[in-house]
């Protein structure tokens, strides 16, 4: 899938423009520091889930299990309501 629509309307791309720009590698704690001394760039970006920020409404698709699975949506909350 190199698109899909985010629930405010705005299309997010997974592909394309290199750097992406509202792509985010998550790495994992323990990830890094498992790959801190190797420096490996690259197998840091392959063990570390994927996530798309809307640049509309900052919605947050994450592809914990890979591309090839559906991503997971987490919205964003007012800070006054998650205090409350
Ligand atoms: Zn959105």
């Amino acid at each position: 899938m190199a698109k899909f629509y985010c629930v405010c309307g705005y299309i997010i791309r997974t592909s394309g423009e290199i750097p992406h720009p509202y792509q985010w590698s998550m790495v994992s704690d323990g990830d890094f520091d498992r790959l801190f001394d190797s420096a490996d760039a690259d197998e840091v970006y392959q063990v570390s889930p994927l996530m798309f920020r809307c640049p509309e409404s900052g919605h947050l698709w994450v592809y914990w299990n890979g591309m090839d699975q559906s991503p997971s949506l987490y919205s964003p909350t007012a800070p006054d309501v998650a205090a409350s």
